[in-house]
């Protein structure tokens, strides 16, 4: 019996749905976690107006394809338990996992929407591949800002460490 491929991309869609309203949760929480690094502050604060951006566009995509909120809102809790890996522990160096973790959170974005964009094409579905694509180069641009400025992180945390300074946050 062949798969219904169709149903297979709309669930992809959903996924990355409730990939990103748990994106939107952990940035809040971490937004409240770094005070003294004020530039990772307001990146994070920039990237949660664009994950909730992309929530919107993602919720249209599947609108467009007649799934109902009800349906969107299962995804959310489906996507929970692989995000506590990354929100759940609040280590002395948490300024550096919480950068690793953003790091790796904005790249299997990357890799998610890389997914949607071919299974678009292959559906003519021109609208979420075009939507996927703007989604995908803001994620390449978050990734990018991280790769940039996680040494610089690294070393405000340990400077603040070795002279007492409040390094956690
Ligand atoms: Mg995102
Ligand atoms: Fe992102």
């Amino acid at each position: 019996m062949a798969t219904n491929t169709r149903e297979e991309y709309i669930d992809w869609i959903r996924d990355a749905h409730g990939m990103e309203m748990q994106a939107a949760k952990l940035l809040e929480s971490q937004i409240g976690r770094v005070d003294s690094y004020p530039e990772l502050k307001a990146k994070f604060k920039e990237h949660l107006e664009v994950t909730r951006r992309q929530a919107e566009r993602l919720e249209s995509c599947l609108k467009r394809h007649g799934e109902d909120t009800s349906t969107i809102k299962d995804a959310m809790g489906k996507m929970a338990g692989v995000m506590q890996t990354f929100g759940g522990l609040f280590p002395t160096d948490e300024v550096v996992k919480t950068g690793i973790a953003s790091y790796t959170f904005e790249n299997m974005e990357i890799s998610s929407y890389s997914v949607l964009i071919g299974a678009a094409e292959h559906f003519g579905d021109a609208e979420t591949a075009r939507i996927c694509t703007d989604i995908l180069r803001e994620e390449e641009e978050m990734a990018g800002w991280l790769k940039s400025n996680i040494p610089n992180v690294t070393h405000q945390f340990l400077s603040r460490a070795e002279t007492g300074g409040p390094a956690k946050r």
